[in-house]
């Protein structure tokens, strides 16, 4: 009798840690729907509209877009696990395989394309230029000499360097948070980057009222999915993800609910698989 009742206590042991093995593993490779694992997602946590990690939660665009994609992959908001995935180690991060894919304003282009795969894109911004109210500079070339601030590994910072203003003195941080509190102090004169991202920053109530955006339109810059080069069968069930998102209303409520505020007029809805050059 008392044999028996180890027997069972420890069958229920025995029992509960396999359930929670089962329940517990990491494995975020499996994207069939009712998936009891995690997903690994990376954003930005400091871009206000687009990825921003807040006491509460995370909020933007970018969380919106990824956690609806998430949802068509088979998992629910609560089995998601973000991480900061900065502008200089989104190709790396991936290429660990940290993440399963990347929300975060990464724009697809060739030389990224070498190391990654992209679904997408899911928006069309262009990079533009942030300055003080009072600031006399109104275009690329008025930022000769000046300090110009942007980001590691961006697509605006090379382009600073390769095209429009190689006569500015350009600053490297590794976030635009860090960029927008150099403009605040007099540290730089612009900040340059996509006009969605610096809308947003722009609207934020420490600093209403204090900025302007250019409307440079100085590139375009087609927002994709960054996956592991060669996840086919991901990239494909992402892109389905974002064509159902477009088409069942949920991108343009997206869109009226993280870019609205900041008064942010955003292009049309992209065709996924066509990048605007
Ligand atoms: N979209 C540009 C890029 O992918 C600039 C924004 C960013 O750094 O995330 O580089």
């Amino acid at each position: 009798m008392k044999l028996r009742k180890v027997t069972a206590a420890s069958a229920a042991v025995l029992t509960l840690a396999l359930a929670a093995t089962a329940c517990g593993g990491d494995d975020s490779s499996s994207g069939s729907s009712g998936s009891s694992s995690k997903i690994k997602i990376g954003i930005k946590f400091d871009q206000p509209g687009l990825g921003l990690k807040q006491p509460d939660g995370f909020s933007g665009f970018d969380v919106d877009v990824a956690t609806y994609v998430a949802k068509q992959l088979g998992y629910q908001p609560d089995q998601i696990e973000w991480v900061e995935t900065k502008s200089a180690d989104r190709e790396n991060a991936l290429q660990r395989g940290d993440v399963k894919f990347i929300a975060a304003t990464y724009s697809i282009t060739d030389k990224r394309k070498a190391k990654v795969d992209f679904a997408g894109p899911y928006l069309l911004a262009h990079q533009d230029l942030l300055v003080k109210k009072d600031s006399t500079i109104t275009k690329a070339t008025d930022l000769n000499k000046k300090k110009l601030c942007s980001v590691t590994g961006s697509t605006s910072a090379q382009n600073v360097k390769n095209d429009f203003a190689q006569d500015a003195q350009l600053r490297e941080y590794g976030g635009y948070s860090e960029c927008i509190a150099g403009l605040q102090s007099g540290a730089v004169d612009a900040v340059t980057t996509d006009d969605s991202i610096l809308a947003g920053f722009a609207a934020q109530d420490k600093y209403k009222g204090q900025f302007k955006l250019v409307g440079a339109k100085l590139s375009n810059e087609n927002y994709g999915i960054g996956v592991k080069k060669g996840d086919t069968e991901l990239l494909n069930k992402i892109n389905d993800a974002l064509k159902k998102m477009e088409s069942d209303g949920a991108w343009q409520q997206a869109v009226e609910k993280n870019f609205g505020p900041a008064g942010y007029q955003n292009e049309p809805a992209p065709q996924i698989g066509n990048i605007v050059k």
